[in-house]
């Protein structure tokens, strides 16, 4: 008996290190703790492998919300530029379906049913747009600003019959996850999927039809409503996690999530749609001047876009009418570029200053350059996401030459773009000048940080400062650096040498920088001399009782 159950259950160490492989492997977050073992925290991981940093509330705080779509928008506007037909159609969904969802909720919690007669079609969301335009940049916000967990996934990795790594469900799953384990709360999150018009049939131009319209399907019973199991019953760890529950005597929860107030949206680039869209308009026409008959903008022509369209573009009737909320998200332009550097929020700028400023660097975009990065973004054809690759290409250099030499500053302007390598010579220049008053600075915090670890006053001639600086440079390292380096273990002689002295305050001079322990062992003899001297004159004024006043 017992070298059976020896067998199935490996001790506790091995039972462990197993555990810990396999949800290392699997990448999915979650707590475990068995008996005997230490909490083991995973870091959450979306299908798709993006993190979102939404601070999550509780299902009871985010019915908290008085919002108006006037708030919403606002919120948006501090991050997203342009797009302000899909701010506002988002806000007003946004705002719809959480007003009903707490209507619903409040009327189940005091009369202990749903309200009878209550019709409400949800109002899912289909967003239309160019990739890198403030898609999923919107719905992020969103989330972030209701505090519900958010969850994307590319249509693209779904089939009928599962998707890598899972099936259509875990989408949902996901959402517990995000919403650490609170099943109240996931059922009031938000499912994000893009590229969806890959799941169209024949008018698409993926054609995938046959496991596009299965996909389609299952999603569809997701957006309307269906309860989904809260663990897959295929996946090996959630059903370990059952077990653990089990074992620990703890109540695992709801055992499903009801999809009901989960807000879908759904986006694409629908490439071809036009098409679709110009040959109704067209035949519309007929008979009218169809052929001389100027075909409107493209975003003009999205905002003809109607079911029928979207029918014969290749999805099916029943999945598109679960998407009542369709808004369009502009193609961006070079203008529109500069005023995401300029004014969102979230601009990449920033984040490319304080990288620079990680290294003591203070980087400075000027309006020459951001005009010239807006147009060269504008070429790539990525959207906003273009700035980034814009951005890196032409910094990577500075990143990688300019840290640890004397600049201090980069003026990143028109030049720096249009004569890269000429401006990159400039600074490496630069960089070998001695920057004396960085130098001293950093001088300065060295000497004190030594005072308040040892009691030792020590300074630096103006002589070792420049040195300092010139072996910085030389060395592609601080002062501070070099200092806390050289004169490591310095407050043990010091002391010695305060003892045979007396003394309380220590010049270091260029001798000391150049040769740290030659020139402290030297002061060391010559203190230890020093003290002899005085003690033999000591001796001989005792002994002549006498000369007292020259101690
Ligand atoms: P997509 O439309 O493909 O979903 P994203 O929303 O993911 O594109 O955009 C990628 C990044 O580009 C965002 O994280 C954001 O930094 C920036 N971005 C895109 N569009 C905008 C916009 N309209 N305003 C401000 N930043 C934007």
């Amino acid at each position: 008996m017992s070298d059976k159950k020896d067998k199935d259950f490996p001790d506790p160490e091995k039972k462990k290190k197993m555990l810990k492989d396999m949800f290392g492997k699997m990448g999915v977050g979650a707590t475990v703790t068995m008996p005997g073992f230490d909490q083991q925290e995973m870091t959450p991981e979306s299908v798709d492998g993006e993190t979102s940093a939404t601070e999550m509330k509780r299902a009871d705080e985010v019915f908290d919300f008085k919002y108006k779509p006037r708030d919403i928008k606002a919120h948006l506007d501090r991050f997203v530029i342009r797009q302000d037909e899909a701010k506002k159609a988002l806000s007003i969904a946004v705002c719809d379906h959480y007003n009903h969802a707490k209507y619903m909720r409040s009327y189940e919690q005091e009369h202990g049913k749903t309200p009878d007669g209550i019709e409400y079609q949800k109002q899912n969301v289909i967003v239309v747009g160019p990739t890198g335009v403030g898609k999923t940049y919107l719905v992020k916000h969103i989330a972030e600003l209701m505090g519900v967990p958010f969850v994307k996934a590319d249509a693209t990795k779904f089939s009928e019959t599962g998707y890598v790594g899972g099936d259509v469900d875990d989408l949902v799953r996901e959402l517990v996850q995000k919403a650490d384990g609170d099943v109240d709360l996931a059922e009031y999150g938000i499912v994000y999927i893009d590229e969806i018009d890959k799941l169209a049939g024949s008018g698409g131009s993926m054609g995938r039809d046959v496991s596009g319209r299965g996909v389609q399907t299952t999603l569809l019973k997701l957006m309307e409503e269906t309860e989904v199991a809260a663990r897959n019953p295929n996946d090996m760890k959630s059903q370990m996690m059952a077990m653990m529950d089990l074992q620990n005597g703890r109540d695992g929860g709801k055992d499903t999530i009801n999809t009901r107030h989960i807000l879908f949206i759904v986006s694409g680039a629908f490439s071809g749609l036009e098409k679709v869209v110009k040959k109704r308009l067209r035949s519309g026409q007929i008979g009218f001047g169809a052929d001389t008959l100027d075909p409107p903008l493209d975003g003009e022509l999205f905002n003809e876009v109607n079911t029928q369209d979207f029918i014969d573009y290749g999805f099916e009737a029943e999945f598109i009418g679960r998407l009542p909320v369709r808004v369009v998200c502009e193609k961006l332009e070079a203008k529109d570029f500069v005023n995401i550097m300029q004014h969102s929020e979230g601009s990449l700028l920033r984040q490319y200053e304080r990288e620079f400023a990680a290294y003591g660097i203070q980087a400075k975009f000027e309006d020459s350059a951001i005009e010239r990065i807006a147009q060269r973004a504008e070429t790539e054809n990525t959207g906003a996401r273009a700035l980034m690759t814009v951005c890196e290409t032409l910094l990577r250099d500075f990143k990688y030459e300019l840290p640890g030499t004397a600049v201090s500053e980069l003026s990143i302007d028109a030049d720096l773009i249009d004569k890269h390598d000429e401006v990159l010579a400039k600074y490496r220049e630069l960089g070998k000048r001695v920057n004396v008053a960085k130098t001293r600075e950093e001088v300065d915090i060295y000497c004190r940080e030594f005072h308040e670890q040892h009691r030792i006053k020590i300074l630096f001639t103006d002589d070792a400062i420049c040195l300092l600086g010139e072996q910085a440079v030389t060395q592609g390292r601080s002062a501070l650096q070099i200092c806390q380096q050289r004169f490591k273990d310095y407050q043990f002689g010091l002391n010695l040498i305060q003892k045979n002295t007396g003394k309380g305050e220590f010049e270091l001079d260029v001798e000391a920088v150049n040769d740290a322990d030659a020139f402290l062992s030297e002061c060391i003899v010559q203190s230890y001399k020093n003290a002899a001297e005085r003690s033999d004159e000591g001796v001989e004024i005792e002994d002549g009782k006498s000369g007292a006043d020259d101690i």
